[in-house]
């Protein structure tokens, strides 16, 4: 039986995606061939490519003056591509400081133009989003990371400014519409909510590149991605293929406002549970509170041992906590149905009648 897949990431698909995503691996769309034996050159994996760098565009509303990128090296790398391609040595950006990864992104960053860290929400464990700060209108760029991982909070409200937003959308990419106007960039490793581990979408907007006076390695310039349609070296074929596979589920869904919609009723059911059982509270500041990643605790952490092994017995997967907040993480991307989450409600239910 498959179980309830509460895992933060490499994390849950669509259960059809992975069932394409089987059938490739032994024979390609009737080619005879295995997509992991088929050059990035043929002309079936050339489609593939075309139709992965297209749909993003089409589900996000992009228009020609943005690029689409498949990359290598996770999201982490684009810590430190995002200033080394469009920050200038003499140039300032601003940063918000919402978690461990706006935290590595800023000291990733800090090799590349000056770095200036506007907000954080450190004082308090990352547990909510800062706001009210102020943004120096001469910033290249704001950096955000939209949804934290970690902290279960996530943006709902983008901060008011005509600096262009570049944004870590690692683990809320695709799960909401944007407006698409704020951003200079967003980039998102695919192992929350696209595809498995080992490739990056990056989405970049075309005015901000060719700026920058360093020279930078042709492997770490996007122009050199984006010129050659994010083949210029070998591509990771499969994770690509498996984000196409999920980009098409999504259009399916009937797109990005259907697919909130569904995320908002699912995050809504655990929120209600962990608010009005009396033996849990959540971590994350009611009005920041992320549809992706739900933190929440037992008020009595004795009990915690007992609650993992009453999850585990009803097939829920994944939902303990990140060592730096503690108890537990449930994480609802867009591929897990609301089935499961009805599951992981009711194991709460009978937790509190047995314990309460
Ligand atoms: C997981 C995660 C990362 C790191 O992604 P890698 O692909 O492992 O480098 C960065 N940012 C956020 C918000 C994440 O959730």
């Amino acid at each position: 039986m498959k179980k309830h897949n509460f895992y933060a990431g490499p994390a849950i698909l669509p259960a059809p995606v992975l069932e394409q995503a089987a059938a490739a691996v032994v024979d390609f769309e009737g080619m005879g061939l295995s997509l992991l034996e088929i050059s990035h050159r043929s002309k079936e994996f050339t489609a593939v490519m075309e139709e992965a760098i297209q749909l993003p565009k089409d589900l996000l509303g992009l228009g020609d003056d943005f690029e689409v990128m498949y990359l290598t090296g996770g999201a982490s790398s684009q810590f430190y591509m995002a200033a080394m391609n469009l920050l200038n040595d003499v140039e300032t950006a601003s940063y918000v400081d919402t978690g461990a990864w706006s935290t590595k992104a800023i000291k990733e960053a800090q090799h590349f133009g000056n770095i200036e860290v506007i907000a954080t929400s450190k004082d308090k464990n990352y547990a909510y989003i800062p706001k009210g700060y102020h943004i120096p209108g001469n910033s290249t760029f704001l950096h955000l990371t939209s949804n934290n991982t970690i902290f279960g909070t996530e943006y709902h409200e983008l901060p008011e400014t005509d600096v262009p937003i570049i944004c870590d959308m690692s683990s809320d990419i695709f799960s909401r519409p944007i407006d698409v106007a704020r951003y200079g960039m967003i980039y998102a490793g695919a192992q929350k909510n696209l595809g498995p581990a080992g490739t990056t979408l990056a989405i970049v907007r075309k005015d901000l590149l060719g700026r920058v006076e360093r020279t930078i390695p042709t492997m770490l310039n996007y122009q050199t991605h984006i010129a050659k349609n994010s083949s210029f070296n070998t591509p990771p074929v499969y994770p690509i293929y498996v984000c196409l596979l999920t980009l098409r589920w999504l259009k399916e869904q009937g797109g990005l406002a259907v697919v909130e919609e569904k995320n908002q009723a699912k995050a809504a059911l655990l929120y209600n549970e962990i608010d009005e059982n009396p033996l849990f509270e959540g971590t994350a500041a009611a009005e920041d509170r992320s549809l992706m990643n739900v933190t929440f605790v037992l008020k009595d952490e004795t009990l915690s041992d007992a609650f993992l092994a009453a999850a585990t017995a009803a097939n829920c997967v994944g939902i303990k906590g990140h060592r730096s907040v503690g108890g537990f993480r449930a994480s609802i991307y867009n591929a897990m149905p609301q089935s499961s989450v009805q599951v992981l409600v009711d194991v709460m239910k009978d937790f509190a009648q047995k314990n309460g």
